[in-house]
């Protein structure tokens, strides 16, 4: 009897724990359907930010809600740049880093982001998902293994003539919530929390005009990853190569003995990379470095090839380097007529070279997952964050997931469970900034 009475009592204490939870006035599965309607594509090549003006629809929108959610010190750039601060409820909040979190409001130009129709596969139980709305868009358990862990989980897709925008209107969508849900329950503790969404993320843009110093954070978190665990803290080095071929150009009809063909040099030069270059994007992954010519243009006179050098480690960009111009040294004894330069310049640097030095960020991360019932780990991106230019501009920001899946396509996805875990984890992580993160 008095077992049973134990029982009942810790049964009781187990119920008024979780209850003491507040539910958010919207769920993060709310907003992020919401959210995924508002068309905010970005474009390429475009000589202002936000490249396109649609951005500032969101922009506003997110405003308003932020204001509404009682967020401080709200404001929007004239980059359409949405700031604000959350100030921590702790008796000293000078005592724990201002903690800043990042989501980005525009889509990839890759696929059109107009007249989003989300669909929800409810209580899904297995198998391939075909899209509604073109056939021909299936997403595969062979492609996809983990909707295996997504077994009676309700399942978010597009209709499959457009992408989904979960890359990031998820990120957004949790950020919001984890927002509302401090804002429903005092008793958790935090400190100073900088929230910002930016635009152009998917076009490189909207970063460079981030108010860094305004905004105030010692650290930050963009929340733009994929599958739930995944944390980034590591991203590629960039250095783009470019290869110029000069020939010299005269009337075809009077050319002989004058003319010099820079095409030829180009092609073949191209020509050496499938057999000669073993470490290409198509060939490579996990943390191997590759050698890409991406775009170039053919000319008589001159013809230019544009080549990606991406490594992990930039003590590799030597050798990677090196390569290339062994490759010019081939065509350039083939074609001695045609004058090849080479030259080459640093995109962006592996965030791992400064966030090393930090890693309670990934850490606390990680953390913060585990108590959220995901198991995360550290998986390094075959590319880069806007988090890798924070992070060289002096703001240390590695990258957290979201739940989504396939970005920029048509076949993205992500799950209720997927936004609530991402959601949760973020509640975990402020948490676990005011407990250890004191200076
Ligand atoms: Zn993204």
């Amino acid at each position: 009897m008095k077992l049973l009475y134990s029982f009942i009592v810790l049964a009781f204490l187990f119920c008024a724990s979780v209850a003491q939870t507040k539910p958010p006035t919207e769920t993060a599965m709310s907003r992020f359907l919401r959210y995924v309607k508002i068309d905010t594509q970005s474009a390429e090549d475009q000589n202002k930010v936000p490249s396109t003006a649609k951005q500032w629809d969101f922009a506003r929108l997110l405003e308003k809600e932020l204001k509404e959610l009682g967020v401080q010190q709200v404001r929007t750039s004239e980059f359409a740049i949405v700031y604000g601060m959350i100030p921590g409820n702790l008796p000293d909040n000078s005592k724990v880093p201002t903690i800043g979190f990042i989501g980005h409001m525009d889509t990839s130009p890759a696929v059109s982001g107009a007249n989003v129709n989300p669909i929800i596969h409810k209580n899904y139980q297995g198998g391939d998902i075909v899209l509604p709305n073109d056939k021909t868009q299936v997403i595969t358990v062979e492609k996809n293994p983990d909707l295996k862990n997504l077994i009676g989980d309700d399942i978010i897709t597009a209709d499959g003539t457009t992408l989904l925008g979960s890359d990031d209107k998820s990120g957004v969508a949790e950020i919001m919530t984890m927002i509302d849900i401090l804002r429903q329950n005092p008793q958790i503790k935090h400190g100073n929390i900088a929230i910002a969404f930016t635009p152009d993320e998917e076009v490189g843009g909207g970063i460079e005009k981030f108010d860094i110093k305004g905004w105030g954070a010692k650290f930050a978190y963009t929340v733009d990853g994929e599958e739930l665990g995944d944390i980034s803290n590591e991203t590629f080095s960039a250095r783009t190569a470019t290869v110029t071929f000069h020939g010299v150009s005269t009337h075809p009809g009077t050319a002989k003995g004058i003319l010099v063909n820079s095409m030829y040099a180009a092609g073949d030069f191209l020509s050496r990379f499938p057999t000669e270059v073993p470490n290409r994007p198509e060939t490579t992954e996990g943390r191997e470095s590759y050698i890409h010519p991406y775009v170039g243009t053919l000319d008589i006179e001159t013809s230019v090839v544009k080549i990606l050098l991406r490594d992990f480690d930039i003590s590799g960009f030597a050798g990677l380097e090196q390569k290339v111009k062994d490759l010019v040294a081939e065509t350039q004894k083939k074609y001695p007529n045609v004058k090849i330069d080479y030259s080459s310049e640093l995109g962006y640097l592996n965030m791992k070279e400064v966030l090393k030095d930090y890693p309670q960020l990934t850490d606390f991360a990680i953390e913060a997952a585990k108590r959220a019932g995901v198991d995360a780990h550290l998986k390094p991106i075959r590319g880069g964050t806007d988090g890798s230019r924070l992070t060289a501009m002096g703001l240390p920001t590695p990258n957290l997931f979201t739940g989504g899946h396939n970005f920029h396509g048509k076949l993205e996805f992500n799950s209720r469970k997927g936004l609530e875990r991402s959601t949760e984890t973020l509640v975990h992580l402020v948490q676990i900034w005011a407990e250890k993160g004191g200076k």
